[in-house]
């Protein structure tokens, strides 16, 4: 195994100054639920561990601004404390549906918001929901904060010697719809083998004003499917537009994943799911 250290930050400028010490490689650690998997596999080089999870700052939840405001979420808030907000899953309720499909107990205790983004794995549950929330992420960096869509997180991930201080999302309209579908082997402990996250509203006139769909783990990336995005809009909803929808679905799959061993069973699941998302998000 690599030779290891620890220290802990109590802020976020310290923990950037720790991450940025020359001579020595430091890494973010969270709740450690990747990590400690990435270590045991021996994935993580020699260098330093800088522990951000007594930083307060990392774990604020505030919502501005009353029902149609905008949510701050710290990277640091965990899964579990997410499911306790009774008010921001009652505002949020994707949050609230990923979040309990989320491993057992234990990883919800520690998992957190951050560490699901930056570890950007096809297969993550809250990663999708923040690209559904159109959320962005708060970095701080020596040079000072910016500000980064969670979209392009996943293309550009984040250079190293920075964190994550919070995620901002607005609060979708109160006509707004959403769902979060997951497929996985057994129903806990395990993630997600496909998952599609849902958000969209039917205008005043009956027709399709919005949609927003991020599957998880039928790309090759977390991402907006904007050519199905696009077949919905303007579009009175219909079960004939929700199967071709699901045929849109599985043509972009096949095209991108070259037909894989499990394509033709995913095929499958993928139209049904993306069917079953559309009627929960515009059927009567
Ligand atoms: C048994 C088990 C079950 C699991 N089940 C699920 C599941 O159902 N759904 C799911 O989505 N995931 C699941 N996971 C994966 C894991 O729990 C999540 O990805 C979790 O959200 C990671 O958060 P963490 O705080 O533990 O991150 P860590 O392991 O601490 O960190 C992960 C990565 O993110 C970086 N990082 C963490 N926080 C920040 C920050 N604020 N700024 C910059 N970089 C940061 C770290 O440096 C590291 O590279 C599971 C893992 C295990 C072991």
């Amino acid at each position: 195994m690599s030779e290891l250290t620890y220290v802990r930050a109590s802020t976020v400028s310290e923990a950037v100054g720790l991450l940025n010490e020359p001579g020595i490689r430091s890494f973010p650690l969270a709740g450690g639920t990747d990590m400690m998997i990435q270590l045991r596999r021996g994935e993580i080089p020699a260098g330093r561990f800088v522990d951000i999870t007594k930083i307060p700052e990392l774990k604020s939840r505030q919502v501005a601004g009353g029902p149609e405001g905008t949510v701050l979420l710290g990277a640091g808030v965990t899964i579990s404390d997410i499911l306790e907000d009774t008010a921001l899953v009652a505002m949020i309720p994707l949050l609230g549906q990923a979040g309990e499909t989320f491993g057992g107990p234990q990883i919800r205790n520690l998992a957190t918001v951050g560490g699901n983004v930056i570890n950007q794995a096809a297969c993550a549950d809250l990663l999708p929901v923040l690209i559904c929330l159109e959320a962005v992420a708060f970095v701080a960096a020596p040079e000072g904060e910016y500000c980064v869509p969670v979209s392009e997180l996943v293309s550009q991930p984040l250079p190293a010697g920075r964190i994550v201080r919070a995620f901002s999302f607005a609060v979708p309209p109160t006509a707004a719809r959403s769902v979060y579908l997951r497929l996985s082997r057994r129903r806990t402990l395990t993630t997600a083998r496909l998952s599609l996250t849902m958000l969209g509203r039917v205008g005043a006139d009956g027709a399709i004003a919005e949609a927003r769909i991020v599957p998880g783990a039928i790309f090759r990336t977390v991402r907006r499917v904007k050519p199905v995005e696009e077949m919905l809009v303007g579009q009175l909803p219909s079960e004939s537009l929700f199967e071709a929808c699901g045929q849109k679905m599985v043509d972009l799959f096949l095209a991108e994943s070259g037909g894989r061993w499990s394509a033709p069973y995913k095929q499958v699941v993928i139209s049904k799911l993306t069917e079953r998302g559309l009627r929960a998000v515009y059927g009567n």
